[in-house]
């Protein structure tokens, strides 16, 4: 079945990360009401253009969804299922910190209808969440994360490693720490120095590709053996307990995103062309958003309607960070031809006799030794 998402961004921080390029503002005092407004406006608009899709799920991100009244996730989550059909297993998604969440917020924010919650602990090590930044300590992530657990059936906790200095040793010893606290779902993401980030300015050294790769294994393996596969390069899961909202990025499918900075990917038709797909962007800056949301001009800043090749590059792209890889009757569906006429045979075929992809009767993918040079093996394949 087709899946469609409705990505909620919320802009506002307590702070701002040194390693954060994602589009996230410090702000003083908000006019929650106005957001709240702004936010139904945008999905009233949006649903008169999406009415054929069915919403599987809804993720609000950030900047720090838990600094959001749980009034206003109601309020969003009560229209959505006024505007569209949802499908019965609807996943909701929240992203917190520990810093600004407790108990009795996420009882509210189950109350109005999240049903997952994705945590922020990024370290279970004080000298390392001093050194991201990060307002809270190991023992404030220990009690959001059984906190967590208390209230939601489904949550996933978050955390960065390849820090500068950190060893196969000491990270292995996090994990195993990580793993007593987690419950179906761990995203587990390498630091990376981002351009625009204090980090960059700061010249913070990104880990030499050895340690990242020895790290990257370590991770590997050591979900693995505790039945937690990687179903994405930094994702891992239980069987089941992938986040759906995600899953609809990396095959593919299409979404809305509402809010500053969101994007969107919706099918369109060309002339001549049959199947085409737009790229939305909604405007960056939150003041500016709200004022163009509040005008009636909508929040959009572009939307462009992706060449073939720039499509193909991101299904492909996207697809093969899942260790399912891409599968053919989807990319078909999407694409509107079969992948496998759109790839040059030789190069596939120098790939997979490498060991870096590998081809079954439904799927191409990306072996594990392919997912941890993707982006090598993504440069041999389409370029
Ligand atoms: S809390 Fe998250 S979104 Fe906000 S600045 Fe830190 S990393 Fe960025």
């Amino acid at each position: 079945m087709a899946q469609f998402g409705i990505y909620i961004h919320w802009p506002f921080c307590e702070s701002k990360c040194p390693y954060c390029d994602f589009n996230s503002h410090v702000s003083g005092i908000l006019d929650e009401a106005a957001w709240r407004d702004a936010y139904l406006a945008e999905l009233n608009r949006y649903a008169v253009e999406t009415q054929n899709h069915v919403v599987t799920s809804v993720y609000f991100g950030g900047g720090t969804p838990s600094l959001m009244a749980a009034d206003t996730v109601a309020a969003v989550l009560q229209r959505i299922q006024g505007l569209w059909s949802v499908s019965n297993d609807f996943e909701v998604t929240a992203e917190a910190n520990p810093s600004s969440s407790n108990r009795a917020q996420f009882e509210a924010f189950r109350k109005a209808g999240v049903n997952r919650l994705s945590l922020g602990m990024q370290s279970l090590c004080d000298e390392s969440l001093v050194f991201l930044g990060r307002r809270h300590t190991s023992v404030e992530a220990r009690r959001a994360a059984l906190e967590a657990a208390q209230v939601f059936d489904r949550y996933s906790l978050d955390f960065i490693y390849a820090l500068p200095g950190q060893t196969a040793s000491a990270w292995r010893s996090e994990l195993e720490q990580i793993l007593a606290l987690a419950s179906g779902h761990l995203s587990l993401y390498q630091l990376t120095i981002e351009p625009g980030t204090q980090f960059h300015k700061d010249r913070v050294p990104a880990a030499g590709e050895d340690v990242a790769e020895v790290l990257f294994r370590t991770t590997r393996n050591i979900m693995q053996a505790a039945g937690l596969a990687d179903y994405e390069i930094s994702n891992h899961a239980l069987p089941g307990e992938e986040c759906r909202h995600n899953l609809i990025y990396w095959r593919g499918e299409y979404y809305i995103g509402i809010g500053p900075g969101a994007h969107g990917r919706l099918p369109t038709h060309r002339l001549n062309e049959g199947l085409a797909v737009e790229a939305i962007q909604e405007i960056r800056l939150p003041n500016a958003w709200l004022m163009a949301v509040q005008s009636g001009e909508g929040g959009t800043q572009k939307r462009t309607a992706l060449g073939r090749e720039e499509r193909l590059e991101e299904l492909i792209l996207m697809g093969l960070r899942l260790t399912e890889g891409i599968e053919f009757r989807r990319f078909e569906r999407l694409f509107g031809a079969p992948l496998l006429t759109q790839l040059d045979k030789q190069k596939l075929e120098h790939l997979t006799d490498r060991g870096f992809l590998e081809q079954g009767e439904n799927t191409l993918a990306a072996t594990a030794k392919g997912r941890q040079r993707l982006n090598a093996v993504l440069a041999a394949l389409i370029v």
